[in-house]
């Protein structure tokens, strides 16, 4: 595995494997990896002779208060891990490589980045845009992915590529889980013992609110409150959002007619957890 930590290098080495003929794929990523990130890099090498995952802690997503200074940096874990995968390059930018002239999103992730988790980190997904579309260039991919655990990031990134990268293909791939069914994620390493056992009451009531649809049992709205209610009493600090959204626009919904997630936001302590599921 080729260790990258220049963009110069960077292109050289996506050049030559152009020459070649290969297919690449792109995966990524804020390092902190785990085996969901580790699924979307088997998928890449499935559909793709070259797999570059990208190693960045972009710090124009995060908020003034958010956690990027404490967001787990782990290097050498993480090049182990991809190097066990058989990745072909790891780049690791420096800020300089992806923000030359300063840290800010130049791009704005447009319709719908300002629900549900933009409604509680502004300018959050004008960040991740912008990155990957600075990633984008630089890798230049035949291929990218991405997983479904970010539902509302996917969708967003769906949309810039379709305005700026026509010819690259995004591959959305499902959320990897802890047996009990807590999602996994980088922040779950915040997570103390008490914490941990919480967690996975996101998940318990998303199977839950999707049971009840099923069974007609109460309306969208009413799930979306009683979810709200459920989490505090198992021990969440605060919940951002418990709603009930259609999978390819992210309208609200009313009645489960097409495809659509339940899609949860939720602090515990200081940890802000994401999660959603499909319904429908
Ligand atoms: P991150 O390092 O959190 O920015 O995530 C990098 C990529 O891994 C994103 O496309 C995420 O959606 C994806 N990802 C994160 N957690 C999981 C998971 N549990 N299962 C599958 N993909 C995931």
């Amino acid at each position: 595995m080729k260790i990258i930590r220049k963009k110069e290098q960077l292109r050289e080495a996506i050049e030559a494997a152009k020459k070649k003929g290969n297919i690449i794929a792109f995966v990524p990523t804020m390092g902190a990896l785990h085996k969901g990130h580790l699924s979307l890099v088997k998928k890449a090498r499935e559909v793709a002779d070259i797999v570059v995952v990208s190693i960045f802690v972009n710090p124009t997503q995060f908020g003034p208060k958010e956690d990027f200074s404490k967001y787990p940096r782990v290097e050498n874990e993480d090049i182990n891990m991809l190097e066990n995968e058989k990745v072909s390059m790891a780049y690791l930018p420096t800020n300089d490589d992806i923000y030359p002239n300063g840290a800010h999103a130049d791009i704005e992730a447009g319709k719908n980045s300002d629900i549900l988790c933009g409604a509680f980190r502004p300018g959050h997904f004008d960040g991740v845009v912008t990155v990957v579309k600075k990633l984008f260039e630089q890798v230049s991919p035949d291929v990218a992915i991405f997983g479904e655990k970010d539902y509302q990031q996917l969708y967003l990134i769906r949309r810039m590529a379709q305005k700026y990268f026509p010819s690259i293909g995004i591959i959305g791939m499902p959320t990897l889980r802890e047996v009990d069914g807590l999602a996994m994620s980088s922040r779950n390493r915040y997570l103390s013992e008490k914490e941990r056992v919480i967690a996975v009451e996101i998940f318990r009531a998303m199977e839950i609110i999707k049971q009840r649809l099923d069974e007609k049992d109460a309306s969208v709205t009413d799930l979306e409150d009683w979810a709200k209610d459920y989490l505090l009493e198992k021990g969440f600090s605060s919940v951002d959002y418990a709603e009930i959204r259609d999978a390819e626009t992210l309208e609200k919904v009313f009645d489960i007619v097409s495809p659509a997630r339940i899609l949860v936001a939720a602090k515990l302590g200081r940890t802000r957890l994401i999660d959603n599921i499909s319904i429908g």
